[in-house]
């Protein structure tokens, strides 16, 4: 396969992120984007074995404020990309079972409010009697926001992949970076098994693997992958059409209808960061017992299919956005901390937009930089699963 000798631009990775910003590049006009991507088809690593859930309900205004602009661009993808990509409104329930949580979530609300997104309080008595399958005798109460939901991330990424080609943009699987060249303290060009490429612009939209391609050129991105895992049941006829995307907040378990049946993850707190993507079979014991614990009649039912994969994980749970200031031409667009697929869609237009016009003027994101950690700026999420 030929390589493009030259680009405006180079998108290293093609998840959501990558995929996003290479048709808001389009879009917004330039002409030589060139997206790489080094498996063989496009969004199979994280974005691929994610869960699928969009929300508006975060701790933190950036996060909200990403929301408020990332959700309701879902709403018009198919009619602006031509893909229908299955987006469910089957709002999103935080199970909070401890005093502590109850406080900080009813914080967050206060929050949520003043930004427009009306979550609402539910009693665990009004939880229970909707819920009467689960087990729920400890929960407090629950904040719930109908407008929170599920969308299908494959259709996402080839719909910006199809949108930024048709727009001119060359989107390449089977090329992986294996460097990148500085000249005089600016991008020079990325050069890959296939050859090089000359460019003034990297985009670094490689998921977990972000704090490698930071590492080509002596950056330090502080983003850890960390294995997250998934399993879906058999058929779970039993269960409501209208069953929400349920979090058990404490235990970090969490529930959503998929298909016929239920898909179910766990996060494990004390799993070390790695690349391993194989399923940790002891930790699957453990959740399925909290999963039957909460949904006892999980007991009578088979697992349909299971994978692990991995967060790209920052130390405050925000991700790195926008240019770094010690590379001209390199930008970040990464460790999204287990939120990343909802997020995906204006994160891409805020980083094509500080590109091209040398600022995001859709929304602020400078307390998103990569600076933020040497200078003490972090920003620490609380809603994170
Ligand atoms: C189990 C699980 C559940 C999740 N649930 C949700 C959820 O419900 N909602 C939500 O919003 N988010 C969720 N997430 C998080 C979300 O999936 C991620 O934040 C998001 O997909 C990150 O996208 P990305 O494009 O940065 O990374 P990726 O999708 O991993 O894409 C990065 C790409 O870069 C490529 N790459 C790496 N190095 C190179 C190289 N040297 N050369 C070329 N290509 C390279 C990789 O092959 C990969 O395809 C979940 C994640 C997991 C693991």
């Amino acid at each position: 396969m030929d390589i493009p000798k030259i680009a405006d631009v180079v998108i290293v990775g093609g998840g959501v992120m990558g995929a996003s910003t290479a048709y808001h590049l389009a879009l917004k006009g330039c002409k030589k984007v060139v997206l790489l991507e080094r498996n063989s088809l496009f969004g199979q690593e994280t974005t691929g074995k994610c869960a699928g859930g969009i929300r508006y309900q975060f701790a933190t205004e950036i996060n909200i404020r990403l929301s408020l602009l990332s959700l309701p661009m879902l709403d018009r993808f198919e009619e602006e990309l031509g893909q229908a990509i299955d987006l469910r409104r089957c709002g999103y329930l935080f199970l909070l079972t401890q005093e502590e949580d109850v406080q900080t979530f009813r914080a967050s609300l206060t929050l949520q409010h003043r930004l427009g997104v009306m979550t609402q309080w539910l009693p665990g008595d009004q939880i229970r009697s909707r819920l009467p399958f689960m087990r729920l005798e400890d929960v407090l109460g629950a904040a719930w926001d109908p407008q929170d939901g599920l969308v299908d991330p494959n259709s996402i990424v080839q719909g910006y992949i199809a949108g930024a080609k048709r727009l001119g943009a060359k989107c390449l699987t089977d090329v992986e970076v294996v460097n990148i060249s500085l000249k005089k303290g600016r991008i020079h060009g990325v050069k890959t098994r296939l050859g090089e490429i000359e460019t003034p612009i990297v985009v670094n939209a490689a998921g977990p693997w972000a704090a490698q391609i930071g590492g080509m050129i002596g950056l330090d991105i502080p983003i850890n992958p960390v294995r997250r895992q998934i399993a879906v049941t058999t058929p779970t006829p039993w269960l409501p059409l209208d069953f929400p995307f349920v979090i058990d907040f404490a235990k970090n378990l969490y529930f959503h209808r998929e298909g016929p049946g239920i898909l179910t993850g766990m996060s494990n707190l004390n799993e070390p960061p790695s690349f391993i993507q194989q399923v940790d079979h002891e930790w699957e014991l453990i959740h399925f017992d909290a999963a039957m614990a909460r949904i006892p009649l999980l007991e009578e039912v088979g697992i349909s299919s299971r994978w692990a994969g991995l967060y790209e994980v920052t130390p405050d749970a925000h991700p790195i956005l926008g240019m770094v200031p010690e590379a001209k031409g390199f930008y970040c667009i990464n460790g999204f901390s287990g939120h990343g697929l909802m997020h995906g869609p204006i994160s891409g237009l805020l980083l094509a937009e500080e590109i091209l016009d040398g600022k995001a003027h859709t929304l602020d994101i400078t307390s998103l930089s990569l600076t933020r950690f040497r200078e003490g700026k972090a920003i620490q999420e609380y809603n994170v699963v």
